[in-house]
């Protein structure tokens, strides 16, 4: 098949140094009461992987014994939780991604300075969604849609700032905003929490439907990322196939839609696209 591999397909910046950490934290431990407190990335191809090797998820810190070394997942975690984990006696390994940590400063320095109410343009069940909220106390509303935002308690002499989750889609965010500004007396200050990495994947993907007639996306299914390349894709019209691995491909229908694009979200290994792009380059 002809294949067009879009160049910024895999691993960013934040979940490279995330597995990194992660890497070194095994070597010093042998695997031996390692953990990570929620998957490390979203990825459960990966997570099983290092489960193998040794580095259990856990979902409660409070199962892990003093003593032990706990990994902060790459999305971060609620305020009040990472102070008890460092409270527990426990190793504490920070892996949150360096742009959910100025995500979280920038909404912690926001409420201090008496911005008003966060409005946060995100999945209200995501971990880095959780974490983010935890930073503006009480004061926060959150929304993934603009029917959502509609349908908030929300007054138009509210003051407000708005931030975003760091993956979600810059263009739907610029729709948010400009309901907020004709909405609200007086517009909001805005953080710019969207990852480039990010960005830079969408737009690639919206490069990539100019050439080809069919996508594969590659990653996680409960990649958030991952799946929102492969909703800007379906939008576009493109028959589109996200699939975590190379056996849930339906080869006979891209071999009638070629070029076929590839691509893959941030928390995607190299070689599970390499993987991917050789049954695709034989098919
Ligand atoms: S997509 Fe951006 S915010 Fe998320 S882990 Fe990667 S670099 Fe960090």
């Amino acid at each position: 098949m002809l294949v067009i591999k879009a160049p910024t397909a895999g691993f960013c910046m934040g979940v490279s140094l995330a597995v990194n950490k992660l890497d070194k934290a095994l070597e010093r431990t042998k695997g031996k009461n390692l953990y990570t407190l929620g998957p490390i990335i979203h990825n459960p191809r990966v997570v099983r992987e290092y489960e193998a090797k040794g580095a259990q998820c856990l979902e409660d810190h409070r199962l892990a014994a003093a003593g032990s070394t706990v990994v902060i997942r790459a999305h971060g975690l609620p305020r009040a939780l990472e102070e008890d984990l460092r409270r527990h006696g426990l190793n504490v390994v920070d892996a949150t991604c360096p742009k959910v940590k100025a995500a979280q400063m920038g909404i912690k320095k926001a409420q201090a300075a008496g911005l008003g109410k966060l409005l946060l343009f995100g999945e209200k069940d995501h971990p880095e969604v959780r974490g983010l909220l935890s930073y503006a106390g009480d004061d926060a509303l959150v929304f993934s849609n603009l029917d959502d935002l509609r349908a908030l308690p929300l007054r138009p002499d509210q003051p407000c700032f708005a931030a975003a989750q760091t993956t979600q889609d810059k263009n739907a965010f610029a729709d948010v905003l400009d309901y907020l500004k004709h909405f609200l007396h007086r517009p909001p200050s805005v953080l710019n929490t969207i990852c480039d990495a990010t960005m830079d994947r969408q737009n690639d993907v919206l490069e990539l439907t100019r050439k080809t007639r069919s996508m594969v996306i590659v990653g996680g299914l409960n990649s958030g990322n991952t799946r929102r390349l492969a909703d800007i894709s379906r939008q576009l019209g493109i028959f589109t196939v996200h699939c975590e691995s190379s056996t849930d491909l339906p080869l006979r229908r891209l071999k009638d839609l070629q070029p076929v694009g590839l691509t893959a979200g941030a928390s995607t290994p190299d070689a599970h696209i390499r993987a991917v792009e050789k049954i695709l380059l034989e098919g």
